[in-house]
C-alpha cells in the first residue's frame, strides 16, 4: 500500500465515522448478562469503503472479569499481520477507553467491564510472487466478497467461550457460506484457534456440496468458464475422497473450496494459483483455463492443495528446512493422486514428471543451491520458488522409489507418510528426524545418507539426468 492509499484510507475513515457510530451502537447494544463463566466475543464485519477494499470490524467482549483486554493480530508464515486502521475501544455506555499498542498488540483498558473495540482494515492484492499475496486470500469485488479470518479480525489474547459468532454483512442482500457453520449471515466458529482460518464467501458465488468420508466438502465457484460447475465439482470430489481414502479419514469434518479467478494473469500459459488454511482452501485458476484441462495436470492444484491437511497442517514442517519435503512430497503426491481417480493418464504424468525435472536442472540455482536449502532462500524468487517445489518433487519421486524397491514393493512414501501422521498425533511438527524414523518403524532400511545424498549435496547423484529413478 502506498502513501497517497494510506491517506486516501484515512480520509475515508473519518467520513466514515458516522455509519460506524451506526455500527458501534449496534455492536454496544448486544449482551447476554453476566451468567456466561467464560468471556463471549462477537465480531462485525460491515463494509466501509468498497472503491478502497476497506472493511469496518467491531467486536464485543462480554464477561471479561480482567481489568485490561489485549488484542493481536495472527502472524503468517512470512511474519505479514493485518493493520488495523483508527483502532479505538468503549465501555458499555459508549465512554472511550484507553488503548495503546504495547508489544505488537492492542491493549484495552476496560477495567473489568464489557467493551467494544473497532477499527478499518484495507484490503489489497497485489503481485501473485510478492509475500502479501501468497498469504492474501480476502478479496473484495463489486459483485461478491471472499473473507479470511486472519487477513481481518484481532484476535483476544483472553480464554474465550466456545462458539464465537462473526456477522459478515457487506451488502444486504448477499447470501452467506463459510468454512465454519452458520446461519444466514451469522457464523460460529468453535474456537479461538480456528479463528483466522476461517473464511466467508458471500455475494455471486454458487454454492455446491457433498458429504465424503465424513467430511462436508463446500464448494464455492464465481464467474464464467468453459467448464459447467457440477463438472469442476465432481473433478474435486475425485480428488478428495481419493486423498481421504489414502489416509482413511479427514482432519476437519467441513471444507470450504473457493473457485475463483486469478487476478494476475501469466502471459498466454494458463496460470493458477492455490492456497490452503485449515479448513478453507482457494483455488485460483486462469479464466482462460480450457475444459480439457478438467482431466489434465493442471487440476493438481486441488490435490495439492486438500493434501496440505495432512502434509503441512496435521505434519507441520518444524521449519523451512524441512519445507523440501511438505512441498516436494505434496507435489509428487498430487499427481500420483490425479493418476489414481483418473484424473490424468499415465502418459499425462509422464511427460508432467519430465517437464519438472528438465525445469528443475535448467534451474540457475540448481548447482548452488540444494533442494533442503531452497526453502531458507527468498520465496519471492520464482527460480528459488521452483527450486523447491521442482527439486522437492524430484526428491520425494526419488525417495519413493528408493523405498519401493528397498522393501519390495511393500513400504511407499504415502505409508511412511501415514506413520508420521499417526506419530505425530499432538506435537504436530515433522522434521528429517520423524520422517527416517517413520521409514525405519515400517521395516525400511536406513535412509539417513540417502537423504543427505539427495537433498542437502549439490547436484544430487541421484537426480542426476539420465540416471533418475524411474529411468
Ligand atoms: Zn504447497
Amino acid at each position: 500500500m502506498n502513501r497517497a492509499m494510506q491517506k486516501g484510507i484515512l480520509a475515508a475513515t473519518l467520513l466514515g465515522a458516522a455509519s460506524h457510530m451506526i455500527v458501534f451502537a449496534c455492536c454496544s447494544s448486544f449482551g447476554i448478562g453476566s451468567a456466561a463463566r467464560e468471556p463471549f466475543i462477537l465480531y462485525s464485519l460491515t463494509l466501509a469503503d468498497a472503491r478502497l477494499s476497506v472493511v469496518h470490524v467491531c467486536g464485543t467482549i462480554v464477561g471479561s472479569a480482567a481489568r485490561m483486554a489485549s488484542l493481536r493480530a495472527f502472524a503468517g508464515v512470512d511474519g505479514t499481520r493485518l493493520e488495523p486502521i483508527g483502532f479505538t475501544a468503549a465501555g458499555p455506555d459508549g465512554e472511550k477507553l484507553d488503548a495503546r499498542i504495547a508489544d505488537g498488540a492492542w491493549v484495552v483498558e476496560n477495567g473489568g467491564r464489557d467493551f467494544t473495540f473497532e477499527y478499518d482494515v484495507a484490503l489489497t492484492i497485489e503481485n501473485r510472487y510478492s509475500p502479501d499475496v501468497r498469504g492474501m486470500m480476502t478479496f473484495l469485488g463489486d459483485d461478491r466478497c471472499r473473507i479470511l479470518g486472519k487477513d481481518v479480525l484481532l484476535i483476544p489474547e483472553i480464554p474465550v467461550a466456545s462458539g464465537i459468532m462473526v456477522d459478515v454483512s457487506m451488502r444486504p442482500q448477499w447470501r452467506l457460506s463459510a468454512s465454519s457453520p452458520h446461519v444466514r449471515n451469522r457464523v460460529v466458529v468453535p474456537d479461538l484457534a480456528e479463528l483466522p482460518f476461517t473464511m466467508t464467501v458471500s455475494g455471486e458465488y454458487r454454492i455446491f456440496g457433498r458429504s465424503i468420508g465424513g467430511s462436508e466438502i463446500v464448494l464455492a465457484i464465481a464467474g464464467s468458464w468453459s467448464f459447467s460447475d457440477e463438472e469442476f465439482f465432481d473433478v474435486v470430489c475425485r480428488i478428495v475422497s481419493e486423498e481421504i481414502s489414502l489416509f482413511g479419514s479427514c482432519p476437519r469434518a467441513r471444507y470450504l473450496i473457493v473457485c475463483d479467478g486469478n487476478p494476475v494473469m501469466g502471459g498466454s500459459r494458463f496460470d493458477y494459483y492455490g492456497i490452503h488454511y485449515g479448513g478453507s482452501m482457494i483455488l485460483l485458476l486462469d479464466r482462460r483455463l480450457d475444459r480439457s484441462e478438467l482431466m489434465d495436470t493442471p487440476m493438481a492444484i486441488i490435490a495439492h492443495e486438500f493434501f496440505h491437511n495432512w502434509n503441512g497442517e496435521a505434519l507441520g514442517a518444524a521449519g523451512r528446512g524441512f519445507l523440501w519435503f511438505t512441498e516436494g512430497v505434496t507435489n509428487y503426491i498430487s499427481y500420483h493422486v490425479l493418476r489414481e481417480a483418473n484424473v490424468i493418464t499415465h502418459n499425462q504424468w509422464e511427460s508432467r514428471r519430465c517437464a519438472i525435472s528438465e525445469r528443475y536442472h535448467a534451474n540457475p540455482y540448481a548447482k548452488r543451491v540444494t533442494i533442503g536449502e531452497a526453502g531458507n532462500n527468498d520465496m519471492g524468487d520464482k527460480d528459488m520458488i521452483n527450486l523447491l517445489y521442482d527439486g522437492g518433487f524430484l526428491a520425494a519421486e526419488a525417495l519413493d522409489a528408493r523405498l519401493r524397491g528397498d522393501t519390495g514393493g511393500r513400504v511407499t512414501l504415502i505409508d511412511v507418510l501415514k506413520r508420521m501422521y499417526e506419530n505425530a498425533r499432538g506435537s504436530r511438527t515433522a522434521d528429517e528426524d520423524s520422517f527416517l524414523a517413520a521409514a525405519s518403524q515400517l521395516g525400511a532400511d536406513d535412509l539417513a545418507g540417502y537423504v543427505r545424498a539427495l537433498v542437502h549435496t549439490l547436484e544430487p547423484k541421484p537426480l542426476a539426468p539420465r540416471a533418475s529413478s524411474l529411468e
